[in-house]
């Protein structure tokens, strides 16, 4: 008699709810941190004729030797660092877990934060331990180190802007943190392009940092590529627990032809950052309209009924990300990518009508 899934599947993975992408249809969709962007035509006809000239018949190139190169310049990694490469970040952070989980092994995290973190740990059978943020999504330094120390993790996850609430840490309290950890403290940095802030040339400072990037926010998510920034050390270990071929052909030539056009992507983040302004003032001209600075290309904020707002944006057209229920300090908050100046005035002109009926 074969057994049921409840005899074999783990615990912890049977209580987990899958992670829902919901379907936007026809709609605005501003919900994912996406960049708004298609590339320009002669991006696509370079990227076409470099992709017709792929060895589809081969493996990738394990290293991705070309790809690194290009991000070594693109991303200015300290030529001392090394690099590790993955299918998105949300790799990355998987192959750190399983490359720590020792029995008993924790990771230590913010909240409210990027929820892959406290996921891919159960994934690995690590322990988790969430700590809270204030009020104002600011890190309670002293609370914190007494946590690391109490704690002793093996891996920390801070992310630098934080998602969802867009603001940068003081980098102070961070590199309290990275002194006080005895084990990695993995900057992630997805938001970079709209921060101007980062730890990468401060790798050298601290033996137990590393920093994580990732191309999806910046405009090329459907590519799936991030990266890991760090001493060799640590690095050379996590590398073998990657999977041989996990970075394929099409997204390391498209990745490496597309970063020859950096110009092109900074523009377009430069855009955002601007519109991001105009959303921000937009927004806080709104009656019962609460809203938090972001570094990052979307912009948190709280109104009296968030569900209903989300909902009545739906029914217009709209799709954010509704925050209200994911965490006692996000009641009532939505979350909104930044989009197009078409796509940000048909949101903040739903959204008022919503709020003055
Ligand atoms: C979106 C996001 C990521 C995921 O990036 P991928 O490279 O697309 O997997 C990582 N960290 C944070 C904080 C994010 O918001």
């Amino acid at each position: 008699m074969p057994k049921k899934p409840e005899d074999i599947i783990r615990d912890e993975i049977r209580a987990l709810t899958a992670y829902h992408v919901p379907d936007p249809g026809g709609m605005v969709k501003l919900d994912a941190m996406e960049n708004p962007y298609r590339l320009p035509p002669e991006v696509c006809r370079a990227l076409a004729e470099s992709l017709a000239g792929a060895a589809l018949n081969r493996y990738p190139d394990p290293g991705a030797r070309e790809l690194k190169t290009r991000l070594r310049t693109a991303m200015q990694i300290p030529s001392a660092m090394d690099l590790v490469l993955g299918n998105g970040s949300d790799e990355l952070i998987q192959m750190l877990a399983l490359a720590v989980a020792k029995p008993g092994a924790l990771m230590l995290g913010f909240e409210p934060s990027f929820v892959m973190f406290r996921m891919i740990a159960t994934f690995a059978g690590m322990r988790y331990v969430g700590l809270p943020l204030n009020a104002d999504f600011t890190i309670d330094t002293a609370t914190a180190v007494a946590a690391v120390e109490q704690h002793q993790p093996a891996l920390i996850f801070i992310a630098y802007p934080n998602n969802p609430s867009g603001n940068l840490f003081d980098a102070d309290a961070i590199a309290r943190i990275i002194h006080a950890a005895p084990g990695l403290v993995i900057v992630d940095e997805a938001y970079h392009a709209f921060a101007g802030r980062s730890f990468m040339p401060r790798l050298a400072e601290f033996p137990n940092l590393l920093v994580m990037r990732t191309v999806s926010k910046l405009g090329l998510a459907g590519l799936r590529l991030g990266l890991l920034a760090g001493h060799s050390a640590w690095l050379h270990h996590v590398d073998k627990v990657r999977l041989p071929y996990n970075v394929n052909v099409l997204t390391q030539l498209a990745a490496t032809e597309v970063l020859q056009h950096r110009d092109v992507l900074e523009a377009q983040a430069a855009a955002i950052r601007s519109e991001r302004t105009r959303l921000l003032a937009e927004l806080r001209r709104l009656p019962g309209v609460e809203t938090y600075a972001s570094e990052a290309n979307f912009i948190l904020f709280r109104v009296t009924k968030a569900d209903q707002v989300f909902s009545g944006l739906k029914q217009r057209g709209v799709l954010i990300k509704n925050l209200h229920g994911t965490h006692p300090l996000l009641a009532d908050c939505l979350r909104v990518t930044v989009g197009t100046p078409a796509e940000n005035t048909q949101f903040l002109s739903a959204l008022t009508a919503i709020l003055n009926p």
